[in-house]
């Protein structure tokens, strides 16, 4: 029997309540699957650890998580607590302190859901966007100067680096060729930001030559989002800059009709390191403690770690039990428009498990 080692942080907001829901449906894929099972350690690490402690997540968290083969996450965020120190000190410090320089969103419209692009451009959406999770605009360089003065500064300097554009091009294309359309639309800005960009665009250039089987078109970041909207099945893998991609995932996000459904992964692609899989919604306090939060973003998150470790049969079977629940559209959450609450969506979700075996 395969075991998977499960390092679970619910964080903060709806997060505690989705993550114990992709839980239970993690349980009852393994129960069905029978050839694996999870060993699950729970973290209570977030805004409230926080309050108490005085941080995130303990001194040597990063060491807590690193024997672990996965990181299934919920979300943080707090209305006392700034941005800076809960996604800083928690989020962003698992992705940098592992490395997890490749940010992968899958972006389809599931059955029965109706976006707000009408239905054959909706239908047509099918796209992965890697996002490099390491530098860039996010780099955390920069600084303020000469403070409260008409001169004052505030700079954040876009960091690319041959080796982090080199890396993550190759992840994206190797990602692209796995694909059936073999297709790989390189994002950019270089008309107007023209050193980093610039340097981006070469090197991009040299490892996409590597993969003569690639279809390869580059686009400036503003029409790249229009175009999405206006010609959504002309994309299908798409590789950004941190900001870009943070910005495209999001519109991607939209247009597959609620921010409940989608997944997100933070990749270490060398596996040094443990990987988190997450939710792409953040902790939305309007529905916390109502029972009403989707947890189909967390059973997707839940799909892309299994496929991760190597299970992917049950992470396909996992997907096709959310979709034959969206498509019935009679057990919703009511950001889909429905009545059902968390713990009724996932029991049908689980009894649609069940009927696939
Ligand atoms: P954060 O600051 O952590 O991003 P937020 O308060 O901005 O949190 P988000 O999670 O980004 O909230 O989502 C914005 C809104 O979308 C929420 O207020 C909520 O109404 C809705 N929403 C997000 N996720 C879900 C979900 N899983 N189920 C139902 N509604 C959701
Ligand atoms: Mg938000």
């Amino acid at each position: 029997m395969r075991k998977h080692r499960i390092a679970a942080i619910g964080g903060d907001g709806i997060g505690p309540e989705v993550v114990q829901a992709g839980l239970r449906v993690l349980e009852a894929v393994a129960k069905a699957d029978a050839g694996f099972a999870f060993e699950t350690t729970s973290f209570d690490w977030g805004s409230d650890y926080y309050r108490r402690t005085g941080r995130m997540m303990p001194e040597d968290g990063l060491a807590q998580l690193a024997p672990f083969d996965a990181i299934f996450f919920g979300a943080v965020g707090d209305k006392e607590i700034p941005d800076h120190i809960t996604l800083w000190d928690l989020r962003l410090a698992i992705c940098q302190g592992f490395d997890q320089y490749a940010n992968v969103r899958p972006t389809t419209l599931l059955p029965g859901i109706v976006g707000p692009l009408k239905d054959e451009l909706g239908a047509a959406i099918d796209w992965v966007i890697v996002r490099e999770n390491s530098e860039g605009e996010y780099a955390g360089v920069g600084g303020r100067a000469h403070r409260g003065l008409p001169l004052e500064v505030g700079m954040d300097v876009a960091v690319f680096t041959r080796g982090g554009v080199e890396r993550i091009a190759r992840f994206a294309c190797d990602l692209a060729m796995t694909r059936p359309r073999r297709k790989l639309t390189v994002v950019t800005k270089s008309n107007a930001q023209r050193h980093g960009l610039v340097l981006w665009d070469e090197v991009v250039a040299g490892v996409v030559a590597d993969y003569p089987e690639l279809t390869v078109d580059k686009m400036l970041v503003d029409a790249m989002a229009a175009r999405m909207v206006v010609k959504p099945g002309s994309v299908d893998t798409v590789l950004a800059t941190n900001l870009h991609a943070d910005i495209l995932s999001d519109l991607a996000s939209a247009c597959a009709g609620s921010l409940g459904i989608g997944a997100t992964a933070n990749l270490d692609p060398s596996r040094k390191n443990p990987s988190m899989f997450e939710p792409i919604h953040g902790s939305a306090f309007d529905i916390v403690g109502k029972g009403i939060a989707n947890p189909l973003g967390s059973f997707w998150t839940g799909a892309m770690m299994l496929e991760h470790l190597g299970e992917a049969p049950a992470a396909k079977r996992l997907m096709a039990a959310i979709a034959s629940v969206t498509a019935k559209g009679t057990v919703l959450t009511p950001d889909l428009g429905g009545s059902a609450t968390t713990d009724q969506v996932t029991e049908a979700v689980i009894a649609a498990l069940r009927g696939a075996n």
